[in-house]
């Protein structure tokens, strides 16, 4: 990691206070195994605060996907239709499966699946005779997609949608959280996000088999006998009790963080929003933003990697929008319908500092060179 001291990161754990209670508490009871109270204790606080009924605490959100895919059928062979612009963690369990992504577009007002590339994606698919199996839907940087189109299409197809709100956690569509949607939706963990656990993972779901099936194949499915047997292929894939206890302890304050970063976002555009050309990514009606990351996109000449690299030159980090997987070489032989918005969106934009633990003289410094750099 490029550390020098003073770094202003992009997006950094951010204790609230009473994680360590419940970590040394489970150290104390010798719960430090993948069972114990923080884990039901943790699913209890995620179902509260998404509003689902049954929630299952994994190790990762990879493996929740992972997980939620073969939970919906996804089998060898089969196509799952993936928004194109996302991290490499929402395709990867595709191929896990053996089965194969096919892409589908951004639209501009989210930056998340296009309901009408969607759309045309089940017609080609149809027309070759391949069913989709399922749709990978992502919320990206913490905005949530037009769910109610993708449902829609989905619902009119029989599709199931697995939601990928690893950076949406608490991000609300017309009222409704989001990962509430889907037949599944799985949350991260990360040390990045919103909330961390230093690393895991959730599925939430309104169907209490499906969680069932998730909790029976994260513990490698082991069957209902005094001895192990193994009638299904599991996954070492359950949190365990520890970090559980540090969820239980971000649980507390993710309003606060949501706030937090909300209000960052507001700063950095209310300081820079008069830059020629510069563009913030709008919150459209229905939509209400975690806002993980403020992201902009800059105005020409520049480009992400001359600014990221002036930044570092301050010791400030930032990142380029994810690169889409289309456009991936693990997946340039894979079918993708859509007109390159997102890596329009790719060549022009660049993540800033987003922890909800900057403070005001950090935000201050950062604003103080962007405008050094991009004010004309
Ligand atoms: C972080 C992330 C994941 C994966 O979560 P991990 O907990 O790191 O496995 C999946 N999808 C998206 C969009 C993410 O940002």
């Amino acid at each position: 990691m490029n550390y020098r001291p003073g770094r202003i990161f992009l997006s950094v754990p951010h204790m609230g206070g009473h994680e360590k209670n419940y970590a040394l508490k489970a150290i104390e009871d010798n719960w430090v195994t993948t069972a114990g109270p923080n884990l039901p204790g943790f699913e209890h606080d995620i179902c509260q605060h998404t509003n689902a009924r049954h929630a299952v605490a994994l190790s990762s959100g990879t493996a929740a996907l992972h997980l939620a895919l073969r939970l919906v059928g996804v089998q060898p062979g089969d196509e799952v239709l993936c928004s194109t612009f996302t991290f490499v963690a929402s395709a990867n369990p595709i191929l896990y499966l053996g089965a194969q992504p096919v892409f589908i577009e951004s639209e501009p007002d989210t930056w998340n699946m296009s309901p009408e590339a969607l759309h045309e994606a089940i017609a080609d698919r149809l027309r070759l005779g391949k069913r989709p199996a399922a749709i990978m839907l992502v919320h990206l940087y913490g905005m949530p997609a037009k769910l109610k189109e993708i449902i829609a299409i989905a619902d009119q197809y029989g599709i199931p949608v697995v939601e990928d709100a690893a950076e949406a956690l608490g991000s609300r569509y017309s009222g409704h959280q989001v990962g509430t949607f889907g037949r599944l939706g799985a949350f991260s963990f990360n040390g990045n996000k919103i909330i961390t656990t230093s690393g895991g993972g959730a599925l939430i779901s309104e169907d209490e088999q499906l969680i069932e099936n998730a909790r029976f194949l994260s513990t490698q499915a082991k069957d209902p006998a005094p001895f192990y047997q193994h009638s299904q292929m599991g996954y070492n894939y359950r949190m365990s009790n520890i970090s559980a206890g540090i969820g239980r302890g971000q649980m507390e304050v993710l309003e606060k963080r949501i706030k937090q970063r909300r209000d960052i976002f507001n700063f950095y555009r209310q300081q820079l929003g008069h830059i020629e050309g510069l563009e913030f990514q709008v919150e459209p009606k229905a939509c209400f933003s975690n806002r993980w990351l403020t992201t902009v996109l800059l105005p020409e000449p520049h480009t992400p990697a001359s600014i990221q690299s002036a930044l570092e030159e301050e010791n400030i980090e930032t990142r380029p929008l994810w690169k889409p997987m289309h456009l991936q070489p693990l997946f340039e032989h894979h079918p993708y319908v859509g007109n390159n918005l997102s890596g329009r969106l790719f060549e022009r934009g660049l993540c800033l500092p987003s922890s909800s633990s900057l403070t005001e003289e950090e935000l201050d410094k950062v604003v103080k060179h962007l405008k050094r750099l991009l004010e004309v």
